[in-house]
Formats: structure tokens, sequence, C-alpha cells
């Protein structure tokens, strides 16, 4: 099966690349349930969705909540009978050195990028065993392949989120529950991510990167939608993506 009629979680789907990823999705036929704490703007890229002709569900969804997981897949299931893929895509990056002792922040980092991911894979694991298919799509970052300075917490959340789904791979190979899994390493990407920082410096050096090399989200949707579209006995399962003219 394509993407067409494929049920697509998207978490982090309130803008930047899940939104991205979903209006995309959306166009080639998947049925979308589109997750992230600000209503306004789920219920708009729903609205978007809806009038292009495709097909959609939203839920405020903080992933933190582990119970909050587990209701977006009951909505799936509830609403489209199924899920196929869960695009754990929620993340944010309020970067800073550590001198800053933004620790507040760091713990911030923490539960989203990896207890939100976390969260994301106990919610869905149980359905996709029991269907005997299923694909869990994360985005790391290229700070997870690599150390940079002033990014050393989002950093370790997102070498985290490498090593859960490198492991979850090869377990879900060895039980034979059919688990796809791609890991996305995206480099700098214009969206709203760099709003969460609010150290001043970071932020300015962040903004100067991003305003030289940054490219839209539409690209890292493009990437997710060849994941979902390989035959299912095919895992294509790592994926580093970033400008062009950025040497990161
Ligand atoms: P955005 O800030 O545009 O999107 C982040 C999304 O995460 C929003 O939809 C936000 O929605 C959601 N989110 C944040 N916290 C929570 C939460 N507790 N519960 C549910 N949703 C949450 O940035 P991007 O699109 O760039 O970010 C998407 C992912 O890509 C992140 O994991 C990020 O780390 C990663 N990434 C981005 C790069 C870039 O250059 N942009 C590079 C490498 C990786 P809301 O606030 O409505 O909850």
């Amino acid at each position: 099966m394509t993407i067409k009629d494929k049920v697509v979680i998207i978490t982090g789907a309130s803008s930047g690349i899940g939104e991205a990823t979903a209006k995309l999705l959306a166009s080639k036929g998947a049925k979308i349930v589109l997750a992230a704490r600000r209503e306004g703007k789920l219920q708009k890229i729903y609205s978007d969705i809806i009038e292009d002709g495709g097909e959609a569900v939203y839920r405020v969804t903080d992933v933190t909540m582990l119970e909050d997981n587990q209701k977006l897949v009951e909505l799936a299931k509830e609403k489209f009978g199924k899920v196929d893929v869960i695009f754990l895509n929620a993340g944010i990056m309020p970067n800073s050195p550590f001198s800053a002792l933004k620790v507040d922040e760091w713990n911030d980092m923490i539960d989203i990028n990896i207890k939100g991911v976390l969260n994301g894979i106990a919610a869905v694991l149980p359905t996709f065993k029991e269907q005997k298919s299923g694909h869990v799509i994360t985005t790391s970052s290229v700070a997870g392949l690599k150390s940079y300075t002033g990014v050393g917490v989002y950093g370790a959340t997102k070498w985290a989120v490498r090593e859960i789904m490198e492991v979850l791979r090869m377990e879900s190979a060895m039980e034979g529950s059919n688990i796809r899994t791609a890991t996305l390493y995206p480099a700098a990407i214009n969206t709203e991510l760099l709003e969460s920082i609010t150290d001043e410096d970071t932020l300015s050096g962040a903004t100067k990167m991003y305003e030289e090399h940054g490219i839209t989200p539409n690209r890292i949707a493009n990437v997710v939608a060849f994941a979902i579209d390989q035959p299912e006995d095919t895992n294509v399962n790592e994926f580093t993506v970033g400008p062009t003219t950025q040497p990161w």
C-alpha cells in the first residue's frame, strides 16, 4: 500500500515540518490525525486540508502526557479504522550554553523531545503489534549526529531519539512485527523552531544562520512521503537532510 488511504498521526502538526507533512500527505490521499497544543492552528490546518479535498481530524495534544498520545491512537481508529504511520515530530529547541543554567528549559526539552517520543511509541505499539504492521517516523536533528556548542541539551535529546529508534527497528525485526522505522536528521529548516530560544546571543546567532541557509519544511515533507511510499518489505531507516549551502 502506498500513501493513499494510509492513516497517519502527526505530532507537532500545528506548524513547520509537521504542518507541511500533513498537507503533502493529505494531498496524496492519506488520512491525517493532526496533534499539537495550539487548537487555533490545528483548526486552520484541518480546514485547509478539507478545503483541498483531503481527509483529516485533529486533537489538542500535549505529547508529554501518555494519555494524550493514547487518545490520538483511539481517535485514529474511531475515525479511520486503523493507524498505519505515527510521525513523532513535536519538539522544542530553546538552546543556550550550559553556563546560562536554563534548567527549566533543559527539563522541557527532555520532557517533549525524548519523553514525547517514548509516549508516542508506547501509545501505538500495541496496535502495530496486533496489526502486524506499522511505521514509526521521528524527527531527530543533525544535532543528534554530531556536537554543536550551545546545543548540549537539545543535542542530547536528539541523540536519545536516534538510540530509541535504532533499537526499536532491531527489536521489531526480531519480534516479527513488521514495524518500519525512519529517523530524520534535518539541518536548518525555516519553521517556528527558533521562537523557543530565550538566550539572546544564541537567538541572534541562530537567526543569522537560518536567514543565510534555511530551506522550506516542504523538503522534509517530501522525505517523509518517500519513506512511507516504499514497499512494505523495505525499511528506509535514516535521512540526513539540509540546505545545500549549509556546512552542518
Ligand atoms: P516548529 O516550532 O514549527 O514546530 C514544532 C511543533 O511541535 C509545533 O507544532 C508545536 O506545536 C509542537 N509541540 C511543541 N511542544 C509540544 C508538546 N508538548 N505537545 C505537542 N506538540 C508540541 O518547528 P519544526 O517544525 O522545525 O520542528 C519539528 C521537529 O523538527 C522538532 O522535533 C525539531 O526539533 C525538529 N528539527 C527541526 C529543525 C529545524 O531547523 N527547523 C532541524 C532539526 C530538527 P504547539 O506549540 O502547538 O504544541
